[in-house]
């Protein structure tokens, strides 16, 4: 629960400390929502929900009309809303923090590859970096450099629409800038960028190397989007990215330090950053080695136990989607059969 809370005010801390260092990050507190557009996936919000209230997260079980407020998606029958979202672009985050911290001081390398970690030294394409404390945070990457199996690399396809008038987006619903997913097992994420753009996230699948030329993933997102909201049948995507992230074997993020060595590391934080905010926090206190309330929340020093050797853990992975995704169809089918008894 300690941690939940240390979460959610995570949040809280991405965007005032955006707004105290003048980051325009397009930061936007605007929560997330979950619809539901079958009676299985209902249930299952509701108890989630359950669950999320009892962890003291403010987590609140929508009616359709509730839902649509948010998210005009077709076919909705409820959902759930918790405030505790915000959506950014992380990209100029990312940049705003680089200029922050290189004004008072700190150097920045970009395009330099690290080949190796090890206590007292970085060794990178342009030289070795001598230094007492080295802290890994590489993501999806994590595996080339710590040499193990902690993390499996997973991708996640991302497009972006042409900027849509207002009309369309009244259409939409989005007027606080929430976060919306639908409640299918592979969920799509949806949010309304600063510049007026729809922004709608895939579901996270093992970096196969062939997502392009086998999963037509682009395709998958448009069928799925324009399901969820057919006013988008005639938009033009006009982008599209792969969003790289690390997931460990249990599927919790996870930080730790140790002293005698130097070494800190970062694991599994997946494409929230929030929790990547919170996990460079708690090292930076570990490192500093302060008694910070963080440095005592459950998550730090956690392992989780190695992913199967390949290719062992892609098929485990590949198999446990696929049977996601006949679970979402079963869903379907059972309440579009419900749907033709009542009839
Ligand atoms: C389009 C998009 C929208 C998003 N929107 C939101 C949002 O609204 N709210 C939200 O909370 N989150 C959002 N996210 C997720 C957020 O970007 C991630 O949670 C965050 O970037 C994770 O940070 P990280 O530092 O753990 O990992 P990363 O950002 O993946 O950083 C890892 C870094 O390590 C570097 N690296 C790896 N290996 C090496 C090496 N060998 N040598 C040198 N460098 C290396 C990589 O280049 C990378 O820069 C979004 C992501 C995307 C793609």
């Amino acid at each position: 629960m300690r941690l939940r809370a240390a979460l959610r005010d995570a949040v809280v801390e991405v965007g005032g400390t955006a707004a105290a260092e003048q980051i325009d990050c397009g930061f936007s507190y605007g929560g997330a929502v979950t619809v539901a557009r079958n009676a299985a996936q209902l249930a299952r919000l509701e108890r989630a929900a359950e669950k999320e209230q009892a962890w003291g997260d403010d987590v609140r079980v929508l009616d359709a009309a509730q839902a649509r407020e948010h998210a005009r998606a077709e076919g909705v029958l409820g959902g759930t809303y918790s405030p505790d979202a915000a959506v950014l672009d992380p990209l100029r985050l990312v940049r705003g923090l680089a200029d922050v911290v290189q004004a008072r001081g700190a150097r920045v390398h970009e395009r330099t590859r690290v080949r190796r970690v090890s206590p007292g030294a970085v060794v990178t394409d342009h030289g070795t970096v001598r230094t007492p404390r080295v802290v890994r945070a590489a993501g999806a990457w994590t595996c080339r450099l710590s040499g193990s199996r902690d993390v499996a690399p997973l991708v996640s396809t991302f497009v972006a629409t042409e900027p849509l008038p207002e009309f369309v987006w009244a259409q939409l619903g989005f007027a606080a800038h929430e976060t919306v997913l639908d409640a299918r097992r592979l969920h799509v994420r949806v949010r309304r960028s600063d510049d007026g753009r729809l922004v709608a996230g895939g579901p996270a699948v093992p970096d196969l190397g062939v997502v392009e030329r086998t999963g037509d993933p682009v395709g998958r997102l448009h069928r799925a989007l324009t399901d969820l909201f057919p006013v988008l049948a005639d938009v033009r995507l006009t982008h599209r990215w792969d969003a790289p992230l690390g997931l460990r074997r249990d599927g919790r993020p996870a930080v730790g330090y140790d002293a005698d060595d130097g070494l800190a590391w970062i694991e599994g934080v997946g494409d929230d950053a929030a929790v990547a905010n919170l996990a460079g926090r708690t090292v930076a206190a570990l490192v500093a080695g302060t008694d910070d309330p963080l440095v005592h929340l459950p998550w730090v020093g956690h392992r989780s136990a190695a992913w199967e050797p390949e290719p062992v853990r892609t098929a485990g992975l590949v198999a446990s989607r696929l049977a996601d995704a006949w679970a979402d169809r079963v869903d379907r089918w059972t309440a579009q059969r419900a749907a033709r008894a009542g009839r």
